[in-house]
């Protein structure tokens, strides 16, 4: 999701409570920002945060951080989180970066679980390592997951599921689960919570395909 450049969106996320604006110096030290010993989990890509927002109110023992590239992306994530629904929240903040520094923000073992929702399919094979389920994004997650720690994917793209699904058994990780039609797969889709992407394909009547992949 690239929106139309907003100009303000820097100021806004700069000043913006819930914004950690240096996340290299929290590395190690996330629980601080919490200020409780709560499990950390991230979701990467976030886009306009339904997903989060609602991960973070279901779930109020999990802290939440939701990373997104572009600022104006994230400006409608703050945008929500400041509404009547979510502004109470304690359990979630938003890092403003590009996923490939990961390693820098977050230390070994420091994240319980990593969502993609929806991930950006860069379809040309040159592009491959872009993919946020790639080999090379994998090996980054290992690094920063904790022991037992799962990668959880959703995307209406089969294609990029296929080569997700390849990814993992390459890495040597274990498929927990898996399904080409979560909304009709009773067990994987109890208390699913839909994102803003997941919400527009399936109303399409796209099927939605889910993987839960855990590290060696
Ligand atoms: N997850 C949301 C959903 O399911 O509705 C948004 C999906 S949108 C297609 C993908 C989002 O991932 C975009 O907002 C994009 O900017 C973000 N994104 C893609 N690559 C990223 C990266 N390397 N680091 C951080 N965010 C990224």
């Amino acid at each position: 999701m690239r929106l139309r450049n907003i100009p303000r969106a820097e100021g806004v996320i700069q000043l913006h409570r819930a914004v950690i604006k240096r996340p290299e110096a929290q590395r190690g030290n996330w629980k601080q920002i919490f200020g409780n010993e709560n499990p950390i989990y991230i979701e990467i890509g976030m886009g306009k945060g339904q997903f989060i927002l609602e991960m973070a109110r279901k779930y109020p023992a999990v802290n939440f951080i939701g990373i997104e590239r572009y600022s104006s992306v994230l400006l409608r994530a703050i945008e929500k989180f400041d509404t009547e629904d979510f502004q109470e929240l304690e359990n979630v903040r938003f890092v403003c970066m590009d996923a490939r520094s990961v390693e820098d923000v977050f230390a070994p073992k420091e994240v319980g679980q990593i969502y993609l929702n929806f991930s950006d399919p860069w379809p040309k094979a040159r592009h491959a390592k872009r993919r946020l389920t790639s080999q090379e994004f994998l090996e980054r997650y290992e690094k920063i997951l904790a022991d037992g720690g799962a990668v959880e994917f959703k995307t209406d793209n089969t294609e990029l599921f296929n080569f997700s699904l390849e990814q993992v058994k390459e890495a040597g990780w274990t498929l927990k689960h898996y399904t080409y039609d979560l909304h009709h797969n009773e067990e994987l889709n109890r208390g699913n919570v839909m994102t803003e992407y997941e919400e527009k394909f399936s109303s399409k009547g796209n099927p939605i395909n889910k993987m839960i992949a855990v590290k060696k």
